[in-house]
């Protein structure tokens, strides 16, 4: 506690001293807020001096917001504006003030989604189609997810080509039925809404629903790149053990994803496409591939590939998930083998 001193920042909102923000958490209303955060120094929760949870941040990889924070969706349902003074907790991602770096879009974020009108009348497009651009997007130079064209078309080789549009195929089919699920809780909400019922959970499983499709229509677009690499090849290959995955350079050239199941190739073929938009392969000694970078790039990175694998099939998936956002760092962190052995924790140890 000694280093809240000297660190103490007095924030003025119309005038009106409302909270004291220090390093370890912030002291509102009289009381002490704390921070929790992930080894990233990102404010995972907030908690009050009891140690209950106040707030709860999920967040993308690049730092958008996945779930909303406990507090600012109450907040926002309450009618008032989630910007001025309230419990809200506005430094996140980083452990900077989100607010300030993109406050019309948390605004913007706040109304579209928990104004049932505006999410069923005005806005299709999700919140996540609005902030990639700019968290992800941007940032890793990939392509814009919506750009989806017919698939396969140039992947080099029949069977390949095969496969792929098989694949794809699929997950069209996926899209298209996680679109009915969106549809479903949409007019689910508009009846509790006649009825004046709380709708939280819908709109919860409606973003849940959106990453997902999100993902896919990444992963579609990443698999039309690599059809369209001039410097490459690829080719799958099926592995028997079940689990099984990677990706092997052949002494042909020919680069394989190998796989037991579809769900697993889009795992690897989303680590080929990290590894492309961070500027090249690494093969161990054996030709296998190998994530580079800081550990974070590639806690990112796993995350990620586990994402689109859950979001294609998620009873081929290593635990239990009821909901995409549960796939984090504290997640990856407690997947173990079959001997109970932690498979990432050496990404997470220093
Ligand atoms: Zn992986």
């Amino acid at each position: 506690m000694n280093d809240m001193r000297g660190f103490a920042l007095l924030t003025k909102v119309h005038g009106a001293l409302w909270r004291v923000d220090t390093p370890a958490g912030y002291i509102a209303s009289g009381r002490m807020h704390y921070y929790i955060r992930d080894h990233q120094g990102n404010v995972r929760q907030v908690t009050d001096s009891d140690g209950n949870v106040e707030q709860d941040n999920h967040y993308y990889p690049y730092g958008m917001l996945m779930g909303e924070s406990s507090d600012i969706l109450a907040t926002a349902r309450s009618g008032r504006n989630p910007l001025l003074p309230s419990r809200a907790n506005p430094y996140l991602y980083g452990g900077k003030e989100y607010l300030t770096t993109a406050g019309a879009n948390l605004l913007d974020f706040t109304a579209r989604t928990y104004d049932p009108t505006i999410l069923l009348f005005h806005t299709p497009d999700p919140l996540r189609d609005k902030y990639l651009p700019v968290h992800s997007y941007l940032y890793c130079g990939a392509n814009p997810i919506n750009r989806i064209d017919p698939t396969g078309k140039d992947w080099k080789d029949d069977k390949v080509k095969k496969y792929v549009k098989r694949l794809t195929g699929k997950m069209d089919k996926k899209v298209e039925h996680l679109e009915k699920d969106v549809k479903k809780c949409e007019n689910k909400i508009a009846n509790l809404s006649q009825k004046g019922k709380d709708t939280t959970k819908e709109y919860k499983k409606i973003e849940n629903l959106k990453a997902q499709i999100n993902e896919l229509k990444q992963s579609k677009n990443e698999i039309e790149q690599l059809g369209a690499d001039k410097d490459n090849t690829y080719a799958f290959r099926n592995v028997d053990a079940n689990g099984s995955h990677r990706v092997v350079k052949g002494k042909d050239g020919v680069i394989y994803i190998e796989k037991s199941s579809d769900a697993l190739a889009l795992h690897e073929l989303r680590h080929i496409a990290q590894s492309k938009s961070s500027g090249g392969f690494v093969y161990d000694e054996k030709g296998v591939m190998r994530q580079s970078g800081l550990k974070n790039t590639v806690i990112r990175n796993e995350l990620s590939a586990y994402r689109i694998q859950y979001s294609f099939d998620k009873y081929d998936f290593p635990s239990r998930v009821d909901d995409i956002r549960q796939i984090n760092n504290l997640w990856l962190y407690e997947l173990k083998d079959s001997n109970g052995n932690r498979l990432y924790e050496y990404l997470h140890t220093e």
